[in-house]
């Protein structure tokens, strides 16, 4: 019992002492290609987006995470990754064999992470290396780590001559990773060019080789391996593989597949794994339930064949721009005109194009601002307040001056963004001290003045105070002893 109520009061203690504890984590906000970069400082912390962010034309270079980011459903796009992150990861092949490995995507690794709600727009994930590599929109490898409600729309392309490498849609590899109501629709592309050691190749919509649970996604693919070792194909998952025996249990259920995979494989024992779900899937380890193969289409070629979405090795493309529609995205569109192959790229955001209606406020009543777009006549109407002077700020408070003598006031009003920003000046007694609408005093008559000056407004007002020092005779005098 005496033990029970001693941690009883270290409890209440560390509670006293840790205000933090319970409290709300800091969320850092995410609207611009800036802030994203900004998170390889606090790699574990919480973000979220507010705002579509254009990654622009200039390359990224894939960062680690290992925090909450939650999208808002909002859309990075046009992310371009043509190197993989400065850190990497372990992978292993299908007889367990570890590799150190390069990884590419908008994350290099993710660890311990939960992304939500997050859309990957027209990522291009496109690396050529001699190291083991692995490529996804998302992240190069994710362990440990939760995609709920994410949308990859990417073209990934691996040329390699390692090992053991892979490209997959989410993400390369996934180690007990979870893919929730996620959606892929990726053109996925790896080309093995070294012809003398056989590689481990993996490709698939979700990952291209590792484990974990997909559930409820939705994954469209159109893949291209040219393999000179083993290949792993899936629509979902190239290849399926344990670490080691685990207690848990991983499955891809309620999963909707739209595949077309054209490879070969050039191996000295060929196994040639192409599935719309799984390539290959290790000891049957991933249960399979209630998934929909929506199209299937295997292209397996028996020699080497060159093996891309375009037919032509230097293919010259024309551009055509669509300009964005009020809901829809614009876009270019690159099309070959000798193989009809096309791709779209440098997408904008869907915009309005509005109009503008200006109601400037009076002081009796508001103003107002309406947008009306021209095309699909969507109008809204921001409100423009009246805004009052809430103080005037007059300099100098105070002023001594001889007879004749004069100085300039200088006002300001605040806020700065008030309606009517200007002032008047009065002077409570002008046959004393005069004051003209811009401010310059002159003195006539010895004795003390207060001149106020006003907001135009008539809201506020501020007041300096006049001292005439000398009378005109005093003048008269003092002059008269000064040239003496
Ligand atoms: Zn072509
Ligand atoms: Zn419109």
């Amino acid at each position: 019992m005496k033990k029970f109520f001693s941690c009883l009061i270290c409890i209440c203690l560390m509670l006293l002492l840790c205000p933090s504890v319970g409290a709300a984590e800091d969320v850092t906000s995410v609207a611009s290609r800036e802030d994203l970069e900004r998170i390889a400082e606090r790699p574990s912390g919480s973000y979220e987006l507010t705002a579509d962010i254009d990654m622009g034309a200039e390359d990224w270079q894939p960062i680690p995470f290992s925090g909450r980011l939650n999208g808002n459903g909002h859309t990075i796009y046009n992310l371009t990754v043509r190197a993989p992150g400065a850190d990497g990861a372990e992978t292993y092949d299908g007889n367990g064999k570890k590799y150190d490995t390069a990884l590419g995507g908008l994350f290099s690794t993710v660890t311990g992470a939960e992304i939500s709600d997050l859309h990957l727009k027209n990522a291009v994930v496109c690396v050529e290396t001699d190291r083991h590599c692995f490529l996804g929109a998302f992240a190069g490898c994710a362990a440990d780590s939760v995609f709920t409600n994410c949308t990859a729309d990417c073209r990934n392309r691996l040329t390699v001559s390692s090992v053991n490498a892979g490209v997959g849609g989410m993400t390369g590899f996934s180690l007990d990773c979870e893919f929730d109501s996620c959606g892929v629709d990726a053109e996925l592309v790896f080309t093995d060019v070294n012809t003398e050691t056989p590689c481990e190749s993996f490709l698939g919509g979700m990952y291209a080789c590792g484990y974990g649970n997909v559930k409820s996604c939705a994954v469209r693919i159109h893949g291209f391996a040219e393999v000179y070792g083993y290949a792993h194909n899936g629509g979902v998952i190239g290849m399926f593989r344990l670490p080691q025996r685990l207690k848990k249990s991983f499955a891809v259920r309620d999963t909707a597949v739209d595949a077309e995979i054209s490879f070969f494989e050039i191996a000295p024992s060929r196994r040639a794994y192409c599935d719309p779900l799984i390539g290959e899937n290790l000891a049957g380890a991933c249960h399979l339930y209630n998934n929909r193969v929506q199209n299937y289409q295997k292209n397996e070629f028996r020699t080497p064949v060159r093996l891309s979405p375009e037919q032509c090795e230097a293919p010259q493309y024309s551009e055509e721009i669509t300009p964005p529609t009020c809901t829809e995205w614009g876009y270019t569109t690159y099309t070959c005109p000798v193989c009809g192959y096309f791709y779209r790229d440098r997408y904008t955001p869907a915009a309005h194009d509005y109009t503008e209606m200006r109601i400037e406020p009076t002081r009796t009543k508001d103003g107002s601002v309406t947008y009306t777009c021209a095309v699909c006549h969507d109008s809204y109407t921001e409100i423009l307040p009246y805004i009052w002077a809430e103080r005037v700020e007059l300099t100098p408070e105070t002023l001594n001056l001889p007879f004749l003598g004069q100085a300039q006031l200088s006002a300001a009003v605040f806020p700065k963004n008030v309606a009517e920003p200007g002032v008047t000046y009065s002077s409570a007694d002008a046959s004393a001290v005069t004051v003209s609408p811009d401010g310059i005093v002159t003195a006539f008559k010895k004795g003390t003045v207060v001149i106020t000056c006003k907001s135009a407004d008539e809201r506020v007002k501020s007041v300096c105070v006049v001292t005439v020092t000398s009378s005109a005779w005093e003048w008269f005098c003092n002059g008269f002893r000064k040239i003496g």
